[in-house]
């Protein structure tokens, strides 16, 4: 339960009064904007591959 990622400040207004909504699952309402958002957790980014990161570099 306490796993799941809570936001600390309304994406639309920057208040810090959230509070979970009743659509569950990451779903996020602020008491001051009255906005209704839902957090989704797209996925990893790609980590780095080793050794492709000097294409930059020409030296
Ligand atoms: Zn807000």
């Amino acid at each position: 339960m306490s796993e799941r990622a809570a936001p600390f400040f309304c994406p639309y207004c920057g208040d810090e009064d959230l509070r979970p909504n009743e659509q569950g699952h990451g779903a996020w309402e602020c008491a001051a904007c009255s906005r209704a958002f839902q957090l989704k957790f797209l996925g990893l980014l790609a980590p780095a591959t080793p050794g492709n990161s000097t294409g930059r570099e020409d030296t």
